[in-house]
């Protein structure tokens, strides 16, 4: 007898969206989440932010609703439960309070989204130099707002924690911003397509128009980033822009080059995956229903390749529907006819996407950095390091794990592998193969042995 019908890996909107409309359709759905509310990234917190946070917008707790379908019959719901493991025959293994516990069901949805991009450059490891989620994360979770802080990068989030610090009264120093005019130039052969996300296109508009109206200064088309420590524990923050030299001194540096699929997972229980060229980096194979090539896996979200809130919420339901009718709960003609609206959802907010990735490409040597950069935070490994591992042989990331120790850190590779790989394909090596091992968290060895099935003891 199987736990459920449904487990799904992630409360954000597509897990959310997902349990709702299999509760709906009769299913017992069981949905973890490694934080301790619902909400996943863009409603982190929704449910008990009150109105104190107004900063964050009207968008911010639009999520509410979705939050609150999730005390429908048939819905249990487990927070703070960290999914480590996913086995054959529908076993999904997850921690809490440093006890393993399996579930089984017959259905399984990967819903773990994305994560932010690694942005290695000299000085990124330093204490005052943080992603800019990992500072909106406080934001949404303590109210903790940055001070004079600069942010530095590309892409879209970076606006919309800048306006989200404007609008609470804390403006940044400065936006210092890697993308350049040939770029944006290149990016508007996609603006055809991104007419049919055109709210998206304005929603962004609007939040450059905003740090612009602030008065932010902006360093566009920069280069060469280094960070060092002052004396007084600031940060001097150095660039290039417009063929000129730059320092910033700030107590806070906070970087971002965009966000990929957070794959770790799916690599883990042998879905297949593929290279996202535009996005340089690996994004699971799915149907348009999220099937994958293991039975019994679905994945919807951003962990099946970055489209944001709405295409998430409506990539949850399609996989609800598809597997209701696996299920035998809804017939073939049903769950397409229920699946219209959130299927022509989808692709209007899929639409902006290549307009996105070309604008607000990561620049080369971000992808894959040179020197003495550390690349993997955990074991100190440094570019120059893994370089000399492939010049002596190793040709994956596997080789390069095993010669340099690069995640093998309590982080399992999550925060190196993208570098790691970005290496290789610099170097003409494949950065293509997916594997990865579980525990895709840490955990501790007497989890593991509490977990081993009881031995017989015979006298
Ligand atoms: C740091 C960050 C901040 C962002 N902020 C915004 C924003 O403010 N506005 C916006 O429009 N977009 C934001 N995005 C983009 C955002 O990810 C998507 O728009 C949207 O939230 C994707 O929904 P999702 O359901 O696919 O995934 P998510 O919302 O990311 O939800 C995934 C959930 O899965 C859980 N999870 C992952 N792995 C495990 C595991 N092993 N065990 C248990 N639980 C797990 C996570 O805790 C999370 O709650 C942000 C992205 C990132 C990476």
């Amino acid at each position: 007898m199987f736990d459920a019908d449904l487990i799904i890996v992630g409360a954000g909107p597509a897990g959310m969206a997902a349990a709702a409309t299999a509760a709906g359709g009769g299913a017992r759905v069981l949905l973890l989440d490694e934080q301790p509310e619902a909400g996943g990234q863009i409603y982190r917190n929704v449910g008990t932010s009150g109105e104190s946070k107004p900063f964050l917008g009207k968008e911010y707790f639009a999520g509410r609703p979705l939050v609150d379908d999730l005390r429908a019959t048939g819905i249990t719901s487990e927070f703070s439960a960290t999914v480590w493991r996913i086995e054959a025959g529908g076993r999904v293994v997850w921690s809490r309070d440093g006890a393993s516990t399996v579930s089984t069901a017959t259905h399984i949805l990967l819903a773990g989204g994305a994560q932010e991009r690694p942005t290695p450059f000299p000085g990124w490891t330093l204490p005052g130099v943080m992603p800019v989620g990992a500072a909106q994360i406080l934001m949404k979770t303590a109210g903790l707002l940055p001070r004079n802080a600069v942010l530095a990068g590309s892409g879209p989030l970076l606006y919309l924690v800048a306006a989200q610090m404007i609008d609470a009264g804390m403006p940044p120093q400065a936006l210092v911003e890697t993308q350049t005019l040939a770029m944006m130039l290149r990016a508007t052969r996609h603006l055809p397509r991104a007419i049919s996300a055109l709210p998206m296109l304005i929603k962004g508009l609007g939040l450059v128009r905003r740090v612009v109206a602030a008065g932010v200064p902006r360093y566009k088309g920069a280069s060469g980033f280094e960070a060092v420590q002052t004396e007084d524990g600031s940060i001097a923050f150095s660039f290039q822009a417009k063929g000129r030299e730059h320092c910033l001194v700030t107590p806070l540096l906070l970087t971002h080059q965009g966000i990929v699929p957070s794959t770790h997972i799916s690599r883990a229980c042998g879905v297949a995956h593929e290279w996202n060229t535009a996005q340089q980096a690996l994004q699971p194979k799915t149907d348009p229903w999220g099937a994958t090539n293991v039975s019994g896996i679905h994945i919807a979200g951003d962990g099946a390749g970055v489209g944001g809130a709405e295409a998430a919420q409506s990539a949850g339901r399609l996989a609800a529907l598809d597997i209701l009718h696996r299920l035998g709960r809804l017939s073939k003609a049903a769950r397409d006819r229920s699946a219209a609206s959130d299927r022509l959802a989808r692709k209007r907010a899929m639409a902006i996407r290549p307009f996105l990735d070309a604008a607000y490409a990561p620049p080369p040597q971000i992808l894959a950095p040179e020197g003495g950069t550390v690349v993997c935070r955990c074991e100190e490994v440094t570019a120059v390091e893994i370089r000399q591992a492939l010049k002596a042989g190793a040709n994956g990331p596997r080789q390069i794990k095993t010669a340099t120790r690069a995640g093998m850190g309590p982080c399992q590779g999550r925060m190196c592998d993208l570098s790691v790989r970005g290496i290789l394909a610099s170097c003409g090596a494949n950065p293509t193969a997916p594997r990865a091992r579980t525990p895709i968290k840490p955990v501790k060895l007497g989890e593991l042995a509490a977990l081993a099935p009881h031995q017989e003891t015979t006298s």
